[in-house]
């Protein structure tokens, strides 16, 4: 019986073998060739689909699709900067001009790294609006609550709905001036409700302080949240790793640190907000070995960047391992080490909570995650299933990676 049965495998060859074959035989009756035409081999490459995570939890996140709170990512994103000053503490003269280019370079930021996908129009207001608090009334220093963080945009929405058309709007930007360092940081809320000029308002970002340190990038941050995308770094500092709110990712995306050396987004939150396409991600399956020439990630946005942006291989049915290229162009001139960046991603992490983490190449070395990139030459065993990642250099900064499980 098992012999029999053992003849049946050479239907799942392909066609040209099986012809090969019983050529070869040369005792093929004719009716051969009304025989079932063979199966898909088993080793076809998964679809795209397969490295899909669905996402597994409300909110932000790193799961597909993002948050229906989210604002499209594709398409033009038109911003109201409101540029707030304070009875309290006036705006000095002439400083509007200085408050807009500080967060220029977030939106153009948006608009580089999506390959011009998201194209961002910003209307400032006419000058400084004066609030109709002091800035002391708004606890940003104190414990902002919610409430209170809502209570200043509706405040200076309100207070520039006389001069500035917000029926076109859809998200709101409020900046305060330098003069007021009280105002100390950059919250960001997808669920506000104000109606003004007919449009419900229901995306704003207010820019305090802290924007003087950062740069306009934390724009770009705290738009990232606008669009969906979850903070990588950590709300709290691992135990074993004390005070190490960076432990996930280090610097290597905007939504992890804003001043790291490589504040290019993941590949992975590109393909979340449709800023690469399916067929730009390589998806490894766990039964055949699958190969990848990445370009740069800084790259992927290109009209023609020519080669894949990432290799996915899924651990479970919200994890998977990603492998990306970093190489020192665009955002990512400053970093220290190039190479393979590799990370999981589980869609059923929170964001705050690690939703995606970098595995460190040099384990307990003094520069943390900054060297975590695999070298040129080198490779890595996943350690739940034994698969072995293996990476090479390729011409022009690419990057080949085989994933053989
Ligand atoms: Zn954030």
């Amino acid at each position: 019986m098992k012999h029999q049965r053992a003849a049946r495998p050479s239907l799942a060859l392909p066609i040209a073998a099986f012809a090969a074959m019983t050529l070869a035989l040369g005792a093929v009756p004719a009716s051969a060739s009304a025989a079932p035409p063979p199966p898909a081999p088993p080793s076809a490459p998964p679809s795209v689909d397969a490295c899909r995570l669905p996402a597994a939890v409300g909110g932000l996140g790193s799961g597909f699709p993002v948050d229906d709170q989210a604002l499209p990512a594709v398409g033009t994103l038109k911003a109201a900067l409101l540029l707030v000053d304070f009875d309290d503490h006036p705006a000095s003269p002439g400083s509007a001009p200085e408050a807009v280019a500080n967060l220029a370079s977030g939106a153009e930021y948006l608009e580089r790294v999506s390959g011009g996908r998201l194209d961002v129009t910003t209307t400032a207001s006419d000058g400084w609006v004066r609030m109709p608090e002091p800035s002391t009334s708004y606890p940003f220093e104190r414990g902002l609550s919610y409430a209170d963080h809502v209570r200043y945009i509706g405040d200076a929405i309100a207070a520039a709905d006389d001069t500035f058309d917000f029926s076109d709007v859809d998200v709101v930007w409020v900046t305060a001036t330098k003069e007021a360092p009280n105002i100390t940081y950059s919250p960001t809320t997808n669920f506000l409700d104000v109606t003004a000029d007919g449009n419900h308002l229901t995306h704003a970002v207010t820019f305090g302080y802290d924007q003087w340190r950062w740069g306009g990038l934390v724009l770009a941050h705290e738009s990232g949240h606008t669009l969906g995308l979850p903070d990588l770094y950590l709300f709290e500092a691992p135990p074993e790793d004390p005070g190490n709110y960076h432990a996930a990712v280090g610097g290597w995306d905007l939504m992890g640190l804003i001043s790291g050396a490589g504040p290019e987004y993941f590949a992975w939150h590109r393909w979340q907000l449709g800023w690469i396409d399916d067929d730009q991600v390589v998806c490894a399956g766990p039964r055949r070995t699958t190969s990848a020439r990445l370009a740069p990630v800084a790259r992927s946005g290109d009209a023609s960047p020519g080669k894949d942006a990432m290799v996915v291989y899924p651990l479970s049915a919200t994890r998977a391992v990603v492998v990306e290229n970093r190489q020192p162009v665009g955002y990512d001139e400053g970093i220290g080490a190039r190479g393979a960046l590799v990370y999981t991603v589980d869609a059923s992490v929170r964001s705050g909570e690690g939703p995606v983490r970098v595995v460190d190449s040099t384990p307990g070395s003094a520069d943390g995650l900054d060297d975590a990139p695999f070298a040129a030459g080198s490779s890595w065993t996943e350690p739940t299933t034994g698969a072995v990642l293996t990476f090479r250099a390729g011409p022009a900064g690419t990057l080949k990676v085989t994933v053989k499980p």
